[in-house]
């Protein structure tokens, strides 16, 4: 059962030295909870992978707070900076421009500098477009792995496919609409034509479309429109199907045959060679047979 945790205002404000880990809309601007709104509002300092970014989506709840940039060119330097505010008990809202921080995202050296320093750090949960992506893709979602974006480089991303082209996981992909057709040729020459592909765009805006069908379609498809190619992408992707078991050896076959033709011990010394079983086993089950027979 969820537990409510609020304070006398019914709201759930920030409180000092404390980091909140607060997740953003993915798109629509509704995708917002209600606690990230009371966390922004209340927060001292908001931590921002782009101010302007955040400063559009705070006007519009109307929210004016202090903002400082942590992006990846400043993280390090960033993280000493949100370190030393908490220290001084101020609280802090971490977010980046879209989902959840440090998800493919800035905010993982923020995060662990807090932690190490034995500051609170508080997830505010939300969107991400993974999360999303796998929810609406039908695929058994018990197991996968989050690869986030592959190498820009055509063989970098070559060597990594080849990796995971053993993965029986579901396997899930960011990609940038620019690389999205490179993308799928190389998953389909990696893993396949046969696995299925849940291609999510645009997820929660104007233009979402989910699109599932077998990797050597799905370059087609892409080809088919020039809006399929447009816009942010989650790619989901079948795990590799188990491989054929090995057709069990019929011992007490090959050594029938045997026993017919040779010795006792030379059949069990042939069964023993041709079906890889324990040899105590197998002279066990011919002197059997020999009694039966
Ligand atoms: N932190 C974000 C999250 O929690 O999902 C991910 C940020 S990452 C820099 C941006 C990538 O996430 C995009 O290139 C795309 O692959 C994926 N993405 C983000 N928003 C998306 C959306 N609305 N629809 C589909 N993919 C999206």
């Amino acid at each position: 059962m969820p537990e409510e945790v609020s304070n006398a205002r019914g709201t759930a404000a920030a409180c000092p030295g404390t980091l909140y880990v607060v997740a953003t809309p993915i798109g629509n601007l509704g995708d917002i909870t209600l606690r990230a709104l009371d966390v922004l509002r209340s927060a001292d300092v908001i931590a921002a992978e782009d101010t302007r970014v955040t400063s559009r989506l705070l006007n519009r709840h109307g929210i004016s707070g202090r903002l400082i940039a942590v992006h990846e060119h400043n993280e390090r330097r960033a993280a000493e900076t949100v370190t030393g505010l908490l220290a001084g008990g101020k609280s802090v809202a971490l977010v980046s421009d879209a989902g959840t921080p440090g998800i493919s995202d800035p905010g993982t050296l923020v995060v662990a500098a807090a932690r190490a320093a034995g500051h609170s750090v508080v997830p505010l949960p939300g969107a991400n477009a993974a999360v999303a992506a796998l929810s609406a893709s039908g695929f058994d979602t018990a197991r996968f792995l989050f690869c986030g974006f592959l190498p820009a480089r055509a063989a970098e991303r070559r060597r990594m496919l080849a990796e995971l082209a053993t993965e029986r996981v579901l396997l899930v992909f960011y990609e940038a609409p620019h690389r999205i057709v490179d993308c799928v040729a190389d998953l389909c020459a990696a893993f396949g034509g046969t696995r299925e592909i849940l291609i999510a765009r645009e997820l929660t805006k104007l233009h979402e479309t989910l699109h599932r069908c077998r990797l050597d379609v799905a370059g087609e498809w892409l080809q088919g429109d020039d809006h399929r190619r447009r816009g942010e992408f989650v790619l989901v992707v079948e795990g590799a199907p188990e491989a054929p078991r090995e057709a069990s050896v019929d011992v007490e076959g090959v050594l029938n045959i045997l026993l017919g033709e040779l010795p006792l011990k030379q059949a069990v010394a042939l069964a023993v060679r041709l079906t890889g079983g324990n040899r105590n086993d197998i002279y066990a089950l011919a002197l059997k047979l020999k009694q039966d027979g």
